[in-house]
């Protein structure tokens, strides 16, 4: 399966001049959401996804997602696992497990995100489970943009990888783009004007 075809051909994988949330530049930019507009290749990436972590052999309970970003992908994983789904959401700026889900005592989850840059959102999600109990075995991604190494790929962590290095990271792809501090971005020097995704309503 080739993953970065899929993304392109789901307008997911953008070229241009972006500007990243980071401040850098890039000629690349991973529209997450777009490659799950289509249920279908949801699931194609979901099945392929629980593929990989079912042959790890480690055992999950649920998978756990924080919100926004991470709802489809976690609700398509839990799908093709077989396992329940629940969600952690930001309320004051503070991730929390509400709404009822409920977390066991040594119940085994795996967090799991559309994309893992530096896996914040990721991790705070997992202290939550931790919090109530839970124990993370395991957190997974379609996409890595390659900062954390994931499972099955040599290689060290960027220092900006917050994940735990002990915990195994299950992800499709890498996609490692070149950022330049806006002084130093080519594109700027030719004139261009970097693009801030999402500013213009998408
Ligand atoms: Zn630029």
């Amino acid at each position: 399966m080739n993953i970065e075809q899929i993304y392109k051909d789901s307008n997911a994988l953008l070229t241009g001049h972006f500007k990243l949330s980071s401040g850098n530049h890039s000629r690349n930019y991973l529209q997450s959401a777009k490659v799950l507009e289509d249920p279908k290749t949801a699931k194609l990436l979901a099945d392929a996804l629980a593929l990989q972590i079912k042959a790890s052999g480690i055992e999950i309970d649920a998978v756990c997602s924080p919100a926004l970003g991470g709802l489809i992908a976690g609700f398509a994983l839990a799908t093709a696992l077989d396992v329940r789904f629940i969600f952690a959401e930001r309320v004051d700026g503070e991730m929390s497990i509400r709404r009822g889900f409920e977390v066991k005592a040594g119940e085994k989850y795996l967090v799991c995100e559309d994309i893992i840059t530096t896996g914040g959102s990721a991790l705070e999600a997992a202290k939550q489970i931790e919090l109530a109990g839970g124990i993370i075995v395991g957190y997974a991604a379609l996409a890595n943009r390659g900062f954390c190494v994931r499972d099955g790929v040599e290689g060290t962590p960027k220092a900006n990888c917050k994940l735990p290095a002990n915990v195994p990271l299950f992800a499709l792809e890498d996609f490692t783009f070149e950022m330049y501090a806006p002084e130093d971005c080519p594109m700027c020097k030719e004139g261009s004007v970097a693009y801030k995704p999402g500013s213009r309503g998408n």
